[in-house]
C-alpha cells in the first residue's frame, strides 16, 4: 500500500480508502495508494509547520547546497526515476527523461536563491534615510498536482518554495503517486531536515484541509480548469495565496509560406508526444488556405499511420507513443471521437479500439485526425487530453487570430511561417499565454515563467522563473534613519522624504 511521508519517515495512511495503481500498458493493478484522511492530512501540515522556523532562519547559501545535492541525486537517479514514471503514467522512458530534465532546471534556477531572493536596497530615500526590502518565506505551502507530469510539476513548485525558507506538503496524484515519495526520500538523503518537504496521498478529501487550514499559507495548483477554479475560489475566500493553472487548447496556426514538413513534424510532436497528455500539447491544427489544409492532411494521415504505439518501457525500439491513464480516460476519448464523427467533422485517421499485441487489456487510442472541424464542434470546444489533433481551415491570420482569441483557453499557441511581420503581429496580438515561433511546445524555461491566460490560470502569478520566486515570497520594506538625525518635533502631516 503506497502512503505518506511525514517527518522524512513513510507512514502508512490511517484511513481505509484506497484506490488501485494500474500499469497502463498492460491495465494490470500494480499497487494500492491510501487516500488520507483529515488528521493524516494534518500530520503532514504539523510537520510542516514545526520545521519551519529553523529552515527559515538557515542561510539561502546553505539551503541552496542540499539543493545542489538533490540535483546531483537526481542525475544519479534520472533512468530509475523515468522507469517509475512511465510505468504509472505509460509514457515513453525517453519522455519521461524529457520531464525529469524540465523539473531539474527549476533546480537548477532555485540553487540560485542567495542571488534571486536578494532583494532590494536605496540609499537616501531622503536625506540620511535608507530603505531595503526583504523577500521572506510564507511558512507552509502546499502543491497539488496532476497525473500527467508526476515529476516535473511537482518540480515547478517545491525547488522554488523550499529555496526561499518555506516547508512543503505536496499531495500528488492519486493516478500515479509514487514518483512524489521518490523524490522525497532523495531530498532527505541530500540533507534536508525532517518535516521541511512532506508527502499526503489522498483525494479531494485532502486537498480541502490544505485549502482550509489556517497554517497553509499559499497553494500552488496544476490540473484541470474546473478544478482550478475551485482551488482558486475556497484557497483565496481561506485568505491564502494561489496560483491555479488549469486546461488547455492549444492551436498551432500553418501559413502559407511555412516549411510544411517542419510543420507537420512539429505537429505529430506536439499532437501526439505523451498520447496528447500534456497541457501545452497542441490539439488544434489551423491551415491558413485550402491548399495548406489539404497538403497538411495528406502528409499527417501517412504520418499517423505509421506511428509506433505501445508500452512506454521495456521494447527493443522504442515506442513514439504509449497508453493514456486509464480505461476510463481511454472511453473518454474515444467518446470525444464518436462526437466529432457525429457533429460533421471529416475523421481522417481513427483510434478507436487500437489493439497492441501483447497488450490487449492496455490503455491504447491511435492516433486520430480530424479535418474540417468547426467551431462550434464538441470537439473544438473542449479540452480531450488524448491523441486527436483537430484541424480547422482559416482564410487568413485574422481569421486565424479571432478563432485563437475567442476560445475560452489561453494556455500555449505557436505560429509557423517564414514571415517574421506575420509571426510579430500574431504573437503581439494572440491573447494566450506563451507563444511559439516556429516552435510547437513553447513551455518557457525555468528562469522564465510558465502560465497561460485566460481559463487556463487563475491568479496573477505563473509558474517558477522571477513570478515562482515572487509566488513563495512577500515582501517587507524597511525604512530607517539613526538617532542622531531624528526629527525633534511631532509631524501631523503626511510624511515626506526631505
Ligand atoms: P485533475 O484536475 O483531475 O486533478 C488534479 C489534482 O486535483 C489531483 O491531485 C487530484 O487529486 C485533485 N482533484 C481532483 N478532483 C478534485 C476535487 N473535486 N476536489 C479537490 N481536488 C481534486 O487533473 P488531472 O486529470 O490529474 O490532470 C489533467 C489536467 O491537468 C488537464 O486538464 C491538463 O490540461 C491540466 N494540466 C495543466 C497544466 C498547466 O500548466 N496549465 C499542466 C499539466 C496539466
Amino acid at each position: 500500500m503506497i502512503g505518506n511521508y511525514i517527518n522524512s519517515e513513510l507512514v502508512p495512511v490511517t484511513s481505509d480508502r484506497n484506490l488501485p495503481v494500474t500499469d497502463p500498458a498492460t491495465g494490470k493493478v500494480i499497487d494500492q495508494v491510501g487516500l488520507s484522511s483529515v488528521a493524516d492530512t494534518e500530520q503532514a501540515i504539523t510537520s510542516a509547520e514545526a520545521a519551519w522556523p529553523a529552515w527559515a532562519q538557515m542561510t539561502p547559501l546553505n539551503r541552496s547546497r542540499i539543493l545542489f545535492r538533490f540535483k546531483a541525486l537526481l542525475e544519479q537517479n534520472m533512468d530509475e526515476l523515468a522507469t517509475l514514471i512511465s510505468r504509472e503514467h505509460g509514457k515513453v522512458h525517453s519522455d519521461a527523461l524529457g520531464e525529469l530534465t524540465r523539473g531539474l532546471e527549476v533546480v537548477e534556477f532555485a540553487c540560485g536563491i542567495p542571488h534571486l531572493q536578494k532583494g532590494e536596497h536605496s540609499r537616501n530615500v531622503g536625506t540620511d534615510v535608507d530603505s531595503h526590502s526583504m523577500l521572506m518565506p510564507l511558512g507552509v505551502c502546499a502543491g497539488i498536482t496532476p497525473f500527467n507530469f508526476p515529476v516535473m510539476v511537482p518540480m515547478w513548485m517545491f525547488p522554488i518554495a523550499l529555496a526561499t525558507g518555506n516547508t512543503f506538503v505536496l499531495k500528488p496524484s492519486e493516478k500515479n503517486p509514487s514518483a512524489a515519495l521518490r523524490l522525497a526520500e532523495l531530498l532527505t538523503q541530500a540533507g534536508l531536515p525532517p518535516g521541511v518537504f512532506n508527502v499526503v496521498q489522498g483525494d479531494k478529501e485532502s486537498v480541502d484541509v490544505l485549502l482550509s487550514d489556517a497554517r497553509v499559507k499559499a497553494v500552488s495548483f496544476v490540473g484541470s480548469t474546473p478544478i482550478a477554479e475551485y482551488i482558486y475560489s475556497q484557497g483565496s475566500a481561506h485568505g491564502k495565496r494561489v496560483q491555479a493553472l488549469g486546461g488547455a487548447k492549444n492551436h498551432l496556426v500553418v501559413m502559407p509560406d511555412a516549411d510544411l514538413d517542419q510543420a507537420v513534424n512539429a505537429l505529430m510532436g506536439a499532437a501526439f508526444g505523451a498520447a496528447g497528455e500534456r497541457c501545452m500539447a497542441i490539439s488544434v491544427a489551423v491551415a491558413i488556405g485550402d491548399e495548406v489544409a489539404d497538403k497538411l492532411a495528406e502528409k499527417l494521415t501517412a504520418r499517423i499511420r505509421e506511428l509506433r504505439v505501445g508500452p512506454g518501457y521495456g521494447q527493443s525500439v522504442e515506442n513514439e507513443m504509449g497508453p493514456l491513464i486509464t480505461d476510463d480516460h481511454m472511453k473518454r476519448v474515444s467518446s470525444y471521437i464518436d462526437a466529432g464523427e457525429a457533429e460533421g467533422a471529416t475523421l481522417l485517421v481513427d483510434g478507436r479500439d487500437y489493439q497492441v499485441p501483447g497488450f490487449e487489456n492496455g490503455y491504447y487510442v491511435g492516433g486520430t485526425l480530424f479535418d474540417h472541424v468547426t467551431p462550434g464542434m464538441t470537439i473544438y470546444r473542449e479540452e480531450i487530453f488524448g491523441p486527436v489533433l483537430s484541424m480547422l481551415r482559416a482564410q487568413s491570420l485574422d481569421e486565424a487570430l479571432t478563432l485563437i482569441n475567442e476560445h475560452e483557453f489561453g494556455n500555449g499557441t505557436a505560429i509557423f511561417t517564414a514571415d517574421g511581420e506575420a509571426a510579430r503581429r500574431f504573437s503581439d496580438q494572440v491573447e494566450v499565454g506563451m507563444v511559439g515561433v516556429n516552435v510547437p511546445i513553447p513551455v518557457p524555461m525555468a528562469f522564465h515563467s510558465f502560465g497561460g491566460w485566460k481559463r487556463s490560470l487563475f491568479g496573477p502569478l505563473h509558474m517558477h522563473g522571477s513570478d515562482g520566486v515572487r509566488f513563495f515570497t512577500r515582501m517587507k520594506t524597511i525604512t530607517t534613519r539613526w538617532p542622531k538625525n531624528q526629527q525633534q518635533q511631532a509631524d501631523f502631516v503626511m510624511p515626506t522624504m526631505k
